[in-house]
């Protein structure tokens, strides 16, 4: 596992170029330009408009499609989700906390979700216990790219939040994730690293979950926390590498 040199650069699809897209077409969804069950319109379209790469337009329809925001209809046409709406407010919402450092943004994970899982250790119900488990077993089985792995992770953190019994508290850490995986995606997709994270993370959760089950809320509230700083401390060394192999490359 290395930093390979024959990566391909993306010339086009610089974090800002495809966020610059998506932020246009959450506006787009946003003022009812595009009222959701509409068609969003081509990739080539779009890149003309905005004039950028269709790269660039490709990596923010994806990025909205994970997100939920637009659905591939048949035909590979995207169109807006008929439940968008509450979604771009949390869009919305989360484009302010960009401005925030990552590792704030970390932080406050931390704080909100250890005290998650203490909660959700004491007041979890058994059908809690049941979509945990879903969530844990979709990433032991079924999370083979990053993307799923990612997006089982998601479930997880969020079924955590639900079995505190506070609806606010499940908001607010998918806004942050959404948020953090906005910032990091470019450099954790493109990293190798995914292998070695699918593995701890799949023990760390199993951790966090027998402690919930356990009604063990300080035990929940630890493991919830080493998970995080050990996710977070690898996080940040990949953008601090990423950030250092951008330099080299402009000095080329
Ligand atoms: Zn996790």
């Amino acid at each position: 596992m290395s930093d390979s040199p024959t990566t391909p650069h993306r010339t086009d699809a610089s974090p800002k170029t495809y966020e610059v897209v998506a932020r246009r077409l959450i506006q787009d969804v946003a003022d009812g330009t595009l009222p959701p069950g509409t068609a969003v319109p081509a990739e080539v379209k779009v890149a003309e408009e905005l004039g950028v790469g269709r790269s660039s337009v490709r990596e923010a329809l994806r990025i909205l499609e994970s997100r939920g925001l637009i659905t591939r209809a048949t035909g590979g046409r995207f169109s807006v989700a008929e439940s968008a709406h509450p979604l771009v407010e949390a869009f919305e919402t989360l484009y302010d906390l960009r401005r925030i450092d990552v590792v704030e943004l970390f932080d406050l994970r931390e704080l909100v979700e250890t005290q998650a899982a203490s909660r959700a250790a004491e007041r979890h119900s058994d059908a809690d216990v049941r979509r945990l488990s879903e969530a844990l077993g979709s990433m032991q089985w079924g999370a083979s790219t990053p993307d799923k792995l990612y997006e089982a992770d998601i479930r997880f953190h969020i079924a955590v939040a639900e079995a505190s019994g506070n609806r606010a508290t499940a908001r607010l850490v998918d806004a942050l994730r959404l948020t953090l995986r906005d910032r990091l995606h470019a450099a954790l997709f493109l990293s190798a690293a995914h292998d070695d994270w699918s593995s701890a993370t799949v023990t760390e959760h199993v951790a966090i979950f027998e402690a919930i089950v356990a009604r063990d809320a300080a035990g929940a509230s630890a493991a919830m926390s080493k998970h995080l700083r050990r996710v977070t401390d690898q996080a940040v060394a990949i953008l601090e590498r990423t950030a250092s192999a951008k330099k080299g490359e402009a000095h080329a």
